[in-house]
């Protein structure tokens, strides 16, 4: 699969929990998942090697708390902490074209 151009970022301070991003994937990537904070869920992307770059999650967010990045290295990183942090991780990344 090929690498999209944006990928989505998550920006858990504006998000009030609601899974609309959730729902509104096509490919179903995105999970929510709890936090530190008791009761309160945050969406991470659980495959983002499968993400097409759509930005279908980001435009049903009424809270901004998803904007599409083309800073495509940092987003991915962010989805490996988060993937580290929230889900096991046995994932295969994006064959590299460089
Ligand atoms: S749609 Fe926005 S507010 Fe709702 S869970 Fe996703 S990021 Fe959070
Ligand atoms: S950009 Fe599209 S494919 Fe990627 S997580 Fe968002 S809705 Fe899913």
């Amino acid at each position: 699969m090929k690498q999209p151009k944006k990928l989505p970022w998550t920006i858990s301070s504006l998000c009030d929990g609601c899974a609309s991003c959730e729902n509104a994937c096509p490919i179903e990537i995105i999970t929510m998942v709890e936090t530190e904070h008791k009761g309160f869920s945050i969406p991470i992307l659980k495959k983002y090697e499968d993400c097409i770059g759509c930005g279908k999650c980001a435009n049903a967010c009424a809270m901004g708390g998803i904007a599409m990045t083309a800073y495509i290295s940092d987003a991915i990183e962010k989805c490996e902490r988060d993937r580290k942090r929230f889900l096991a991780s046995d994932f295969t990344p994006w064959e590299r074209s460089e």
